[in-house]
């Protein structure tokens, strides 16, 4: 059918990476694993900005099969390391990442419980004993889903930011105030990583690219904070830069305005508009506006999706 085939393209299209057989022979290994079944049900915020209303749909009516992408994998499994990194050893120690803390009896939600005591397990390299989950959330409305990296305590970093000479001679002192300090205004904490020259030109601008910026507000909205504390590290030095970024209403609308279209499609089991919200205008006629489908063949497909009402 011809849907399937579209669908089914991408995986025969992918190419060949690594030149060495060694290097082959761990990324045949590794996408040989059997594709994970998804169904994409929720507009993930990370995802809105490039993603095409087209593909969505044919998405959400059919139960896909994820390809296992090695290097994707590489990265975001560096990236999740690096996360929990900085969460349980870093900003949750020092007394600024605000959250919900784990350990094997309990849930606390507030600022790291013992800081003395992470400290103690980082340095005799013992299991830590809290560590920190990520807050999840899907908007009802709009069906926009999430998680986001944890919550940074404006008002200490302001702090930190007045203080600059006591963290220079005296760190511990000047994180012993920090963990005495009461919660103040959060900001949402969005941690990435980039090439040097995007970390030279983002540090140099102070602002996100748009599709950060769109992910930002989104979760702004849903977690009712107005701002998002973006900490950019560049992948081979690991130099890094920070800023905070202000809601800016026009990305929630520009999202808004996506989500509406794609869940109208999906009510009205129509097949998105070629083009219509295309992300990028680089996409000329890629595969899901190539060709063109009869309704009949729409209904025939969405006629064996367990997705519809
Ligand atoms: S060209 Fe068509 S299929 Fe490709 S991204 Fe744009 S709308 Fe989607």
């Amino acid at each position: 059918m011809k849907f399937m085939k579209v669908l089914q393209e991408n995986k025969q299209n992918q190419k060949e990476k690594n030149h060495n057989s060694f290097g082959m022979a761990v990324e045949k290994f590794v996408s040989s694993h059997p594709g994970e079944k998804v169904r994409t049900e929720t507009l993930r915020a990370s995802q809105l900005y490039f993603l095409c209303p087209r593909a969505f749909v044919l998405g959400y009516f059919g139960l896909q099969e994820r390809e296992v992408d090695w290097l994707g994998r590489l990265r975001m499994s560096t990236g999740t390391f690096l996360h929990e990194y900085l969460q349980d050893r870093v900003l949750g120690p020092m007394g600024i990442l605000f959250g919900n803390w784990k350990n094997k009896d309990e849930v606390r939600e507030g600022f790291h419980p013992d800081s003395e005591k992470a400290i103690y397990e980082i340095v005799n390299q013992k299991p830590l004993s809290w560590k920190y989950e990520e807050y999840r959330s899907t908007d009802p409305k709009y069906k926009f889903s999430g998680h986001i990296d944890g919550k940074i305590d404006v008002d200490k970093l302001r702090w930190i930011d007045d203080n600059k000479l006591l963290f220079q001679t005296e760190p511990l002192k000047a994180c012993k105030r920090l963990q005495e300090m009461t919660a103040g205004r959060m900001s949402i904490l969005e941690i990435k990583t980039t090439s040097k020259a995007s970390l030279d030109k983002i540090g140099k601008q102070g602002y996100p690219p748009d599709y950060y910026k769109q992910q930002a507000v989104i979760y702004q909205k849903m977690f009712d904070i107005d701002s998002t504390f973006f900490w950019y590290f560049e992948r081979d030095n690991f130099d890094q830069t920070a800023f905070i970024y202000r809601h800016e209403e026009k990305w929630w609308n520009e999202a808004i305005r996506k989500a509406e279209y794609i869940w109208k499609c999906v009510r009205e089991k129509k097949l998105p508009e070629a083009k219509k919200l295309c992300p990028s205008s680089k996409y000329n006629n890629c595969k899901y506006c190539k060709n063109t489908w009869t309704e009949k063949e729409f209904d025939d497909y969405i006629s064996k999706s367990s997705n519809v009402d």
